[in-house]
């Protein structure tokens, strides 16, 4: 693991063995990811593989007790998730090129709404989603002729957690997005 990335996973373990509360992790973890991704060159270029077709996700580091998972996410252009939600704490860093972040809530009947314009983030810029701050959102690659790579930190073992993907109905359907490479 590259000494940067070690440094993070070290910071963010202590950070987890104190206990924090999600809005001191979203606020202090949100601060080392910022440092993280205000940098490039770290990031093993295996994870950095778009896919011709769909959106990657490539697992970087698993906490032992699944307290966090640090991923990669690899935007080839014009690529996007479906609408879904979290269940858990996120933390969504740039590190290359630009990603769109739609926010939704469900509004009459559970139908979903989009919460505002979309956020245009860039690199070195930090984001968070929760089931308390928001958390049904749509991103994509802000270019249509080049990769974006976000690095995401989520509260959980994220490729494992039973979520939920969603209709322009607001109609759940299960998700659960795994890893492109564990
Ligand atoms: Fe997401």
């Amino acid at each position: 693991m590259h000494a940067r990335l070690r440094q993070f996973v070290n910071a963010m373990t202590a950070l987890a063995d104190t206990g924090a509360d999600e809005a001191r992790i979203i606020r202090e973890g949100g601060a080392l990811l910022r440092a993280l991704v205000s940098q490039d060159g770290w990031l093993p270029a295996e994870c950095a593989q778009p896919d011709p077709q769909y959106y990657r996700q490539y697992l970087l580091y698993l906490d032992p007790a699944k307290r966090f998972s640090v991923l990669s996410f690899v935007w080839g252009p014009g690529q996007s998730t479906p609408v879904h939600n979290h269940t858990v704490w996120g933390l969504i860093g740039m590190l290359r090129g630009a990603e769109l972040n739609q926010a939704f809530h469900q509004g009459v009947e559970g139908r979903l709404e989009r919460s505002g314009p979309p956020q245009r983030l860039e690199p070195g810029m930090v984001t968070a989603v929760s089931p308390m701050l928001g958390d049904i959102h749509q991103v994509e690659n802000a270019y249509d002729d080049r990769v974006s790579i976000g690095i995401h930190v989520y509260g959980a073992d994220i490729g494992a957690v039973e979520r939920a993907v969603f209709t322009a109905d607001g109609e759940m359907k299960p998700f659960r997005s795994g890893y492109a490479n564990a």
